[in-house]
């Protein structure tokens, strides 16, 4: 199964992304993810992608054209895999097809641009494995904590209230019109707004059929 997991940022891409993967044994690819580990450890493509991450814009399309097309090429995406958060602008997409790189589905989570501030204000990350809770719609089990490593956890830079509305503005511009792209392809399937995560869950697994 090879998918994009497509919507606004915090519309909950990761957060489902996290349960197909397990569900599907693919892995999911966050270039989100990838930057901010590259930021962490001032890599070359972190020290260029820093400073776009900070003001909520897109980082320019070769780099995470590279970025990509260098992992899709490991071994654990043979079986399919789940795009999050890439492709963002039509010339990435374009980058993707002309790679030969085909998808499956592109699962569209629709979410209000007021939904999206109120959860990204809540939103808590942990820096170290990139795992995402809610302060009150997905706590973890213990407050400040990450379930998974144990690091404190962190409201991130760009999810400041600022930079969620600079985030918002660059996702109606430059990624929404990737909506059609795919539509014309005949692979764009709407998730409806649902107000759980498992509900959401279940309207993918409705689409999917599994
Ligand atoms: P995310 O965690 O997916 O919301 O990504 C965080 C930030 O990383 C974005 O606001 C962008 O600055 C950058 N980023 C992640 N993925 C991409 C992408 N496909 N194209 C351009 N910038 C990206």
């Amino acid at each position: 199964m090879r998918l994009i997991m497509f919507g606004a940022p915090g519309a909950g891409k990761g957060t489902q992304a996290a349960i197909l993967s397990e569900r599907l044994g693919v892995p999911t690819i966050s270039t989100g993810n990838i930057l901010r580990s590259a930021v962490k450890n001032r890599t070359s493509v972190g020290l260029q992608a820093q400073s776009y991450m900070d003001a909520g814009k897109l980082v320019p399309d070769e780099v995470i054209i590279g970025i990509i097309a260098e992992r899709l090429e490991e071994a654990d995406c043979q079986k399919g895999y789940i795009l999050d958060g890439v492709p963002r602008t039509i010339a990435q997409a374009q980058a993707l097809e002309k790679a030969g790189v085909r998808f499956d589905c592109v699962l569209d989570i629709e979410v209000s641009d007021q939904e999206i501030c109120h959860r990204m204000y809540g939103r808590r990350s942990c820096p170290v494995c990139g795992a995402t809770y809610h302060v009150e719609a997905a706590p973890p089990k213990q407050e400040g904590v990450c379930d998974h490593c144990g690091n404190t956890l962190t409201l991130r830079e760009d999810d400041k209230p600022e930079t969620v509305l600079s985030r918002l503005e660059t996702y109606h511009r430059q990624t929404e019109p990737l909506k059609e792209f795919y539509e014309s392809r005949g692979i764009l399937k709407v998730v409806p707004f649902q107000p759980t995560i498992e509900a959401t869950t279940q309207a993918i697994a409705d689409i999917l059929g599994i």
